[in-house]
């Protein structure tokens, strides 16, 4: 997993060629890492997210990144758990690869994903670990672009999980 990287803070920090925002269907911000990355980019994001009528679950779109040091974000909406059964794995994937189509299509050098759904969303956080790192690697290794995937690590118990997972498959 040489192409995957962690990294332990604030996703509105990373100067990457995108962010990834975990955002909900309205796409007009919210709380947790949404709320964060609309207060670091300013305004300006809102009203682009306003054109952009929304987005389904496990589907992505592109705005700038305005005041953020990414240079663009992707929003992505992550199932909400409900137990396992109402397509949560499939829905999760989803996420992860069209975010990831989206930095090859532009040709992105790097992204930076936080842990989508594992929040207010409620994603049991080892599960979701293991979708987005199986999802990242084998991208990577299809993929030209991006060259790197960072994962913004923002509580103990998913830096703990990510550790373990990568030291694994190392
Ligand atoms: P969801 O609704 O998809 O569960 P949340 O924002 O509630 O989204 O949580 C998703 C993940 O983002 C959680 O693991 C949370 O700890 C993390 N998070 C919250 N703020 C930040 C931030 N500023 N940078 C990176 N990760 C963050």
């Amino acid at each position: 997993m040489e192409k995957i990287e962690l990294y332990n803070g604030d996703i509105t920090k990373l100067k990457v060629d995108a962010i990834v925002n975990a955002a909900n269907t309205s796409l007009l911000g919210g709380g947790g890492v949404d709320g964060a990355i609309h207060r670091a980019a300013g305004p300006e994001l809102l009203i682009e997210c306003r054109r952009l009528n929304g987005c389904l679950s496990g589907q992505a779109k592109m705005t700038n990144g305005y005041l953020l040091p990414a240079s663009h974000v992707i929003h992505t909406v992550g199932p909400i758990w409900r137990g396992g059964h109402q397509h949560e794995p499939e829905l999760l994937t989803s996420c992860y690869l069209e975010c990831l189509k989206i930095a090859d299509k532009n040709q992105f050098k790097s992204i930076a994903f936080p842990n989508i759904s594992t929040g207010v969303y409620g994603y049991p956080k080892k599960e979701a670990a293991q979708i987005a790192l199986t999802t990242a690697n084998s991208f990577l290794t299809k993929h030209t672009y991006p060259h790197i995937v960072l994962f913004a690590i923002f509580d103990e118990e998913n830096l703990n999980i990510y550790q373990k997972l990568m030291s694994l498959n190392d």
